[in-house]
């Protein structure tokens, strides 16, 4: 028997797309979410900045409290990686391909994120250094971890220097590193550096070893030993899938949405990281929560969705 068509198929299972689905599972819609396992939000050790854990919380336990709260409500979640979407023209419906199946939707949310760049380093290394805190990758998420700490940053451009920059007003000892070759700083970007007293080394740059709480990068200036280093080198974001149906795409590569977290295709919408704006877990919920909620009037004012008498329901067997 044909899958029923789905109100809304959630692409990507991360803070974004999982508070989407615990709204949407509670409105009483016919979701899915599917997705590849590879959130952002896994990579951290613990955050310290999310509202409602003094103590902070290991991304992946917290993944799983959303995971199990978004099941409670009914929804599903599968873990496979979508490869196709395509919008009929005629009815506006999607149909989303992935390696064991497809499933047709009257809308989609892409929550798809966004995956940092690594520095160059071993795979395992990069793994353990992070899990320890010696590699990290949000200064607004855990720069007050290294206060008056010795920090590197891997970066060259403006991304690099802002970055160094930031840091910097968590502590003193900052040092910028080219990751590829010398250091090529615009002279209004070497005036702000000399100014906040940040070093500034000559790659290529590798990080190479770490002690239990320090980490050696290689330069081409010699061996460097640093509390943490942060990675500058921007993120690839995950658009692949509404490209594929026309979605518009802002200056920065991200997903161009209105205020309610439509993207420029007609029931098609997209939250978290892999929307212009703040990549954090605060806002990636925010938007899902708005996406979801906007998902939910504009499937009502299509067709109202009056809920059948409970003894209806009873009858039907449905309880959702
Ligand atoms: C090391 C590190 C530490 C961080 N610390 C903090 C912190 O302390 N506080 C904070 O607020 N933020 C922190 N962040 C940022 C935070 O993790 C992200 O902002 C947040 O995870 C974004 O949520 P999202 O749902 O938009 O994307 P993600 O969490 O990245 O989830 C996207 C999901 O979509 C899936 N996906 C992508 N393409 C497909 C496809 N084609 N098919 C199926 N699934 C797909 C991916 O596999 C992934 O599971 C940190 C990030 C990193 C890397």
């Amino acid at each position: 028997m044909a899958e029923p068509i789905l109100d809304c198929l959630i692409i990507g299972g991360g803070p974004a797309g999982l508070t989407a689905a615990i709204y949407l599972a509670r409105f009483h819609l016919n979701i899915l979410v599917v997705d590849g396992g590879k959130s952002r939000a896994a990579w951290i050790p613990c955050t310290r900045n999310h509202a409602g854990y003094p103590d902070g919380i290991a991304g992946p336990e917290l993944l799983q409290r959303m995971r199990d709260q978004a099941c409670k409500y009914g929804a599903k979640i599968q873990t496979e990686f979508v490869t196709k979407l395509e919008q009929d023209e005629e009815t506006g419906l999607f149909t989303a391909t992935w390696g064991s199946g497809e499933r047709i939707g009257r809308t989609v949310l892409l929550a798809t994120g966004v995956t940092n760049r690594r520095p160059p380093m071993d795979e395992e290394l990069h793994d353990d250094a992070l899990s320890r805190g010696l590699v990290r990758y949000c200064p607004i998420c855990d720069g007050y971890e290294v206060t008056d700490k010795k920090v590197g940053v891997i970066g060259s451009d403006s991304h690099g220097v802002a970055e160094a920059l930031f840091i910097r007003s968590y502590t003193a000892d900052v040092t910028l590193i080219a990751p590829d070759k010398s250091l090529q700083l615009k002279p209004e970007d070497a005036a702000k550096l000399k100014a906040a007293g940040i070093d500034c080394v000559d790659g290529p740059a590798q990080a190479v070893a770490f002690a239990k709480d320090c980490i050696t990068v290689d330069t081409a200036e010699g061996h460097f030993t640093f509390d943490s280093i942060y990675p500058a080198l921007g993120s690839d974001t995950h658009t692949q899938l509404g490209e594929m149906v026309g979605a518009a795409l802002a200056e920065d590569g991200c997903f161009k949405c209105d205020d309610h977290q439509r993207t420029s295709v007609n029931g098609l919408y997209a939250a978290g990281d892999v929307v212009h704006g703040l990549d954090q877990i605060s806002h990636a919920m925010g938007e899902g929560g708005v996406a979801a909620t906007t998902i939910r009037n504009d499937l009502c004012a299509d067709q109202p969705r009056w809920r059948e008498p409970a003894q209806v329901m009873e009858d039907a067997g449905e309880g959702s």
